[in-house]
């Protein structure tokens, strides 16, 4: 559901026609050549379709409509070999509902010494072509990523690759339905919010379904689906409990939200353990297994980290390193780690080790105890983000991590773990988080990083706050009181 290889993006390179047929031609040719080395060089995770050398203003308003009207099309990559009046772009670029990148690079990386002419200047002159190019994006205040570089540069081409991902995710987002289960969690603040703007922003369609409904479902649940369903837990976990029936349980869960997910069309949904009317147990395990096939989850009625859960496991799909919901939940203070946690749903992507299933009483809920997957993150570079509401928009915070091999056993604690370093340490990267407001739930995700991030935000035109190893809270709190400012302005 998630598989974001069969997008692609649209590759325009703009010329006119002052320079005759010949200099036409050398531009397709050398277009194509850019195009197929692109494609080959395994940094990019969809492929790019050259769609022609645009020369008039009729020629580039009918590339960016048929881009618009290709459900395949995630987004339009533009360059101009040569110089191409910006004008013609207006009417074009006025119709852009596509992810736009600018990329800024030259078929020759190096000047030919003997053989630079006037000629071969008209040719390459993607140094001032894409120049008038940049100044009308800034003019038109169309967001676009901008990336510098010949086009056989690896950096060049990660940062495609990177982008591409972030307008991949930005399509998944606008046809993404959650599934909420009960309410929020009562009295909490963070994870509530404006499903109106969400849509509007990010195309999510949230709805409820009674749990009632899915407690009927499970009662309709196969013993030999469960059968299967075990089977496969016991291939992909270890089982280190003899409580099979807990087992069991979880598996019907599972099943049963996947039925009504599936018959709804929805990449994600929420719950609460506080209505669980007819549940025997809050699902864990359940929800666990249905993260590691690529849904997004929130407890407590978290519909948003939900549906961003199910967005960066899109947007990471095809890499290794998982990501899941994750809750900030306590700190080694004296090691400067925080402990994050939930009361059971961290999906097994971000597992160091092959998971365990095992059963224990939950503490709240008043409910049975119930199987979970429990292991150890792993260790490395990796994001935190969360997206919380401003009132009248939304504002994304991402902070970048360092996980460590937890050095504690910690025997007695029956959840998954992640322990990680906050950049730029715990105390300021603490007190940044929750200066810009970020909520205790987020997403973790060894494959997003934070440029990708700040793509997205910029393609779903949202407030995007990074804290990283420089950050400093004097400099943090100047920006977001400039930007809520900037933001009430654009709202107006
Ligand atoms: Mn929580």
């Amino acid at each position: 559901m998630q598989d974001i290889k069969n997008f692609k993006f649209w590759f325009l390179v703009g010329s006119q026609f002052l320079y005759g047929p010949e200099t036409l031609k050398q531009v397709e040719d050398d277009s194509r050549i850019i195009t197929e080395g692109l494609n080959a060089s395994g940094q990019l995770p969809c492929e790019v379709v050259l769609k022609g050398i645009v020369k008039t203003t009729e020629e580039i308003a009918d590339a960016i409509k048929a881009a618009n009207r290709d459900e395949s099309c995630a987004g339009v990559i533009t360059f101009c070999h040569t110089f191409s009046p910006s004008k013609m772009w207006i009417n074009g670029l006025a119709l852009l509902q596509k992810p736009w990148l600018h990329f800024h690079t030259q078929f020759n990386s190096e000047i030919p010494n003997e053989i630079i002419d006037m000629d071969y200047m008209n040719l390459h002159q993607s140094a001032h072509g894409d120049r008038e190019h940049g100044f009308i994006g800034a003019r038109m205040r169309i967001p676009r990523k901008v990336v510098v570089g010949h086009w056989q540069d690896e950096e060049a081409q990660r940062k495609i690759g990177r982008w591409m991902r972030a307008a991949a995710g930005a399509a998944f987002s606008r046809s993404l339905k959650v599934m909420r289960f009960g309410d929020n969690m009562r009295e909490v603040a963070v994870t509530e919010g404006d499903k109106i703007e969400a849509q509007i922003k990010f195309g999510w369609q949230v709805n409820t379904w009674p749990v009632g409904e899915l407690v009927n479902v499970m009662n309709d649940i196969s013993d030999s689906g469960i059968d299967a369903l075990v089977a496969r837990y016991a291939d992909l976990y270890e089982t280190e409990t003899a409580d099979e029936d807990a087992v069991r349980y979880q598996a019907r869960e599972e099943l049963a939200i996947l039925r009504m997910l599936e018959a709804e069309g929805c990449g994600a949904f929420s719950n609460t353990f506080q209505d669980l009317y007819g549940m025997k147990q809050l699902p864990g395990l359940a929800t666990q297994d249905l993260m590691a096939q690529g849904y997004g989850y929130g407890g407590e009625g978290d519909w948003k980290v939900a549906a961003m859960t199910a967005t960066m496991k899109a947007m990471g799909s095809g890499l290794t390193g998982g990501t899941s919901f994750m809750e900030d939940y306590t700190y080694d203070m004296a090691a400067g780690l925080s402990l994050g946690a939930h009361m059971l749903e961290v999906c097994p992507s971000l597992a160091a080790d092959k998971p365990r299933i095992e059963v224990h009483p939950l503490g709240i809920g008043d409910r049975e105890p119930p199987a979970r997957l429990v292991f150890e993150g792993k260790a490395g570079p990796a994001i935190v983000a969360t997206l919380i509401d401003m009132g009248g928009r939304f504002r994304l915070i991402v902070q970048d991590i360092e996980c460590v091999k937890p050095h504690l056993t910690m025997p007695n604690l029956p959840v998954a773990r992640v322990m990680w370093r906050p950049e730029p340490n715990l105390e300021t990267g603490a007190e940044a988080w929750i200066v810009a407001g970020g909520a205790h739930h987020a997403v973790l995700s060894y494959d997003c990083d934070a440029e990708l991030m700040r793509d997205w935000a910029r393609i779903m035109e949202v407030e995007f706050v990074h804290i990283h190893k420089d950050t400093e809270t004097k400099t943090l709190e100047q920006e977001l009181m400039m930007t809520d400012i900037a933001w009430k302005l654009k709202a107006l």
